[in-house]
């Protein structure tokens, strides 16, 4: 791409239009000048002062219209958008920043300092919500016509503290209603309806005669692309009445009553379900995942009718992605509003709907393959159980000419079994693509979840491998690191990342390494004092920072970890003067609120924390800090100060990660097993640049097939017997012998499911690497160069132009 195409059209910043919007904004509170606002109010009014600037640029809508572009528009579904601050990412992008620091500055106030007073929008879990968020600004940038649809929760994820120890967690109220960066038109809401029945008219049309219906209300946040001018949509529907609602009057009675608290409409948008890699299968959930597709669905109709578009075009104009599974429904929706309100023939209707869904899989793993239960859908959406019975008699002559006779196939395969809807198979079936989000998690895809539909379909699969924002992920996160790269390469790297490349032809340069380390220590010291100031934990800030960011689960092995502390504990006790690099071991993770182990996992590092930070008998060699509620802006404060990179998921089991990613970009080395986009970041960085360790895929099998015992590994390692001993003689918890016990337990007699011993000596090994590694700094900072250098790959820009011509751009 060329500096040019990002350059032209740019907005430039209207010094006066912005000081009139202040000054309607400290008016509005009554004050007579704009340095009588507090912080949190400056921040408020920057935001609302460079929103009403974006309002010159021509709308998303607009643009359409007179686009002669034939790429075909995106609609990417998302339940989730984890986007963390805007007002820092939207004057980045605008290059405004300067001049706003600037005319802040007059007024005694500094940029970072009102920045900081934003909470963020943590309307997302993790990964896939995070990924959603960079593929929007990678669509913008990249002048990708898109729009982002998701849900507008009053309350996003929970926020997370610790209380002796154990997670509490608290309402997360981000002021949606008074969020700066939102529009509503209301022109653009809609109603969506649920429950009733299904009749059959005179000339044999199925109708649903529904019970109540929701209005839905469009709020759009804008999405910019990287200086160029282009301002998109997210467009996030809130739920609500239009007048007050009692449900005593609908015939769903005691039923929803029950469901939605006795309350009203607003119930429904109100909270974001905390599950990450596991389906809730509540009622109140499908309803959300319902609301939020059948309102994107009206708004891309629409839209297409009020372009003069014929319906029949539909998927010629239109491309509908689906981030997992969550936004499924969304097939049977489109098929219902072809069927039923434009009455078009089966053949038609399916004809659009299965050229315009593409579907992304982002989990192997069983308990998150969504499967609802027929009944509880048919309360609510009769008409859409239906309709996905219809997909099946469709489908099921195709099945029946290749495997004749064979039940057992059509079993895995139908929509529909054992009163069971499975929206995997929905998804794959409706789709003209599907894809996996790196390329081991892809063939996997294939061979172990979908091998019968691949030899039905073969070109429907594709991998896309995620990838991370360079804007979001250096240029914002890491000001220092991006103009040492600036001044070092004297070109726009920030959208094109393969540049990054050329720092390898700086490595050799003396002065260029001492910048580059020095960047690193200043953004360790500045996370060391964080540490101080919140936690009043001291940490060394020429330790190793080593550190495992991401959400609390088994599969992640924060716990296999947690297993190498305590092994480095138990050997500087026994010999304060071992020779090893000191060490801070960060953990930043939330666990799902009812996710009892992971919980216990929790508990249990920071029980050992505690006794660790304490003990000043091993000198200050090794520290554990676990910072509670991580989330987008702890990230961009945590990723620029690490050494060392945790991916250490069992194999086969994490889909992509994109932590691994934004960590290796800013010079971390990754400690990690060969799986998701690790396995590629190896071949990227080079296998002496990273430090693999543990079972294959492969072996992982291999391992299950032939029978595990992890109580012969405990046995027959002395380390690992005496660590869980102390686990559980009270070591660690003034004498209490019980309170480790789920995981302890978990690892021994319940099977340890993920493998975590079997994995631990390598681990070790592989740490022991690192700790040698880092006493030769010079070493270390040359591989810390080559991963920023080689990492270019897993930019989101390049990911969104792999949609682009393996998936969105397919003649059809
Ligand atoms: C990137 C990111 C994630 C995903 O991390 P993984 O290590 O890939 O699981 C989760 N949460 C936040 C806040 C992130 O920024």
């Amino acid at each position: 791409m060329s500096n040019k195409s990002n350059n032209q059209s740019n907005l430039s910043f209207n010094k006066e239009m912005f000081n009139a919007s202040i000054a309607r904004v400290y008016q509005k509170l009554g004050l007579s000048a704009a340095t009588e606002m507090n912080q949190k109010q400056w921040w408020e009014a920057v935001s609302i002062a460079v929103s009403e600037q974006l309002n010159l640029l021509p709308s998303h809508f607009e643009k359409q219209k007179i686009s002669k572009s034939d790429k075909r528009h995106v609609n990417y579904l998302s339940m989730e958008f984890l986007i963390g601050r805007l007002t820092h990412n939207n004057l980045l992008n605008l290059d405004w920043y300067d001049a706003v620091a600037e005319l802040v500055k007059s007024h005694g106030i500094e940029l970072a300092d009102l920045l900081d007073e934003e909470i963020d929008p943590a309307l997302g879990n993790g990964g896939l919500g995070r990924l959603a968020a960079c593929f929007l600004d990678s669509m913008a940038t990249l002048n990708q016509p898109a729009m982002g649809y998701g849900l507008n929760y009053q309350y996003g994820l929970f926020r997370q503290s610790f209380k002796d120890g154990h997670q509490q967690e608290s309402a997360d109220n981000w002021n949606r209603d008074n969020y700066p960066w939102f529009r509503h038109n209301a022109q653009n809401d809609v109603v969506v309806n649920f429950g009733g029945h299904v009749e059959t008219d005179v000339d044999g049309r199925k109708k649903w005669v529904s019970s109540f219906s929701l209005h839905g209300e469009a709020w759009d946040l804008p999405v910019l692309g990287y200086r160029n001018g282009i301002s998109q949509p997210l467009r996030l529907w809130k739920a609500n009445t239009p007048s007050p609602f009692n449900l005593h009057e609908f015939n769903m009675g005691h039923y929803l009553h029950a469901e939605l608290d006795g309350n009203n409409a607003e119930k429904l948008t109100k909270v974001l379900y905390p599950n990450d890699n596991h389906q809730a299968g509540k009622e109140l959930r499908l309803m959300q995942q319902y609301f939020h597709c059948a309102c994107s669905i009206a708004d891309i109709l629409k839209k297409h009718f009020s372009l003069g578009r014929q319906l029949k075009d539909l998927a010629k104009y239109e491309v509908i992605q689906l981030n997992d599974t969550h936004p499924a429904i969304a097939i049977p929706e489109l098929l219902r509003v072809l069927l039923d309100i434009h009455h078009m023939s089966w053949e038609d209707a399916w004809a659009i709907t299965s050229k315009i869904f593409a579907y992304t899989n982002h989990t192997l793993l069983p308990e998150a393959l969504e499967c609802w239960d027929e009944h509880l859908v048919h309360r609510l959406l009769p008409r859409h159980v239906e309709l996905m019975h219809a997909i099946d008699h469709h489908l099921k002559p195709l099945v029946n000419a290749k495997w004749p006779g064979d039940e057992a196939v059509w079993h895995k395969l139908a929509i529909c079994h054992n009163h069971q809807l499975r929206m995997a198979n929905l998804s794959v079936i409706g789709s003209f693509a599907v894809n996996g989000v790196a390329q081991l998690h892809s063939d996997l895809v294939v061979k172990d979840l979908f091998p019968e539909y691949h030899s039905l379909w073969p070109q429907k699969f594709h991998n896309v491998t995620n990838g991370v924002t360079p804007r979001r992920w250096l240029k914002q996160c890491n000001p220092a690191l991006s103009s040492l790269i600036d001044k070092t390469l004297k070109t726009e790297w920030a959208i094109d990342l393969d540049k990054l490349s050329d720092l390898e032809n700086h490595i050799d340069d003396e002065s260029f390494r001492q910048a580059y380390r020095n960047i690193k220590q200043a953004n360790k010291e500045k996370l060391a004092n964080y540490v101080q100031k919140k936690l009043g934990i001291t940490i060394n800030p020429e330790a190793i920072f080593d550190l495992q960011i991401k959400r609390l689960h088994e599969y992640k092995r924060q716990h296999l970890k947690l297993l190498y502390i305590l092994t480095l504990y138990r050997q500087l006790r026994a010999n304060p003067d071992l020779d090893i690099a000191p060490r801070v071991f960060f953990f930043a993770a939330k666990a799902a609120p009812g996710y009892y182990l992971a919980k216990n996992i929790i508990y249990t590092i920071n029980k050992v924390a505690e006794k660790i930070n304490n003990d000043a008998s091993i000198k200050d060699k090794i520290k554990v800090v676990f910072l509670p509620d991580y989330r987008v802006t702890m990230a961009e404060l945590l990723i620029p100060a690490a050494d060392l990179s945790e991916q250490i998921s069992t194999a086969g089991k994490e889909a992509s990660g994109t932590g691994n990613m934004k960590l290796a970009l800013n010079g971390a080395l990754t400690i990690g097993t060969l799986d998701g986009a690790n396995v590629e970041i190896a071949q990227e960085v080079g296998k002496e640049n990273i430090f693999i360790f543990g079972n294959t895929v492969e072996q992982v099998k291999a391992i299950k097939t032939y029978g595990y015992n992890p109580q012969a590994l405990v046995h027959g390692n002395s380390d690992l017997q005496a660590i869980l001993g102390e686990l559980s003689d009270g070591t660690f918890s003034d004498g209490n012998t019980e309170v480790f016990m789920p995981l302890v337990e978990s690892l021994t007699i319940h099977g340890d499911h993920y493998l975590v011993l079997a994995d631990y000596a390598d681990y070790v090994r592989a740490q022991t690497e690192v700790d040698i590694l880092f006493r030769q700094p010079d070493e270390w900072t040359r591989k810390a160069i080559l991963n920023t250098a080689r990492v270019g790959i897993f930019s989101s820009d390049r990911s969104i132009r792999d949609y682009q011509q393996r998936i969105w751009e397919q003649k059809l």
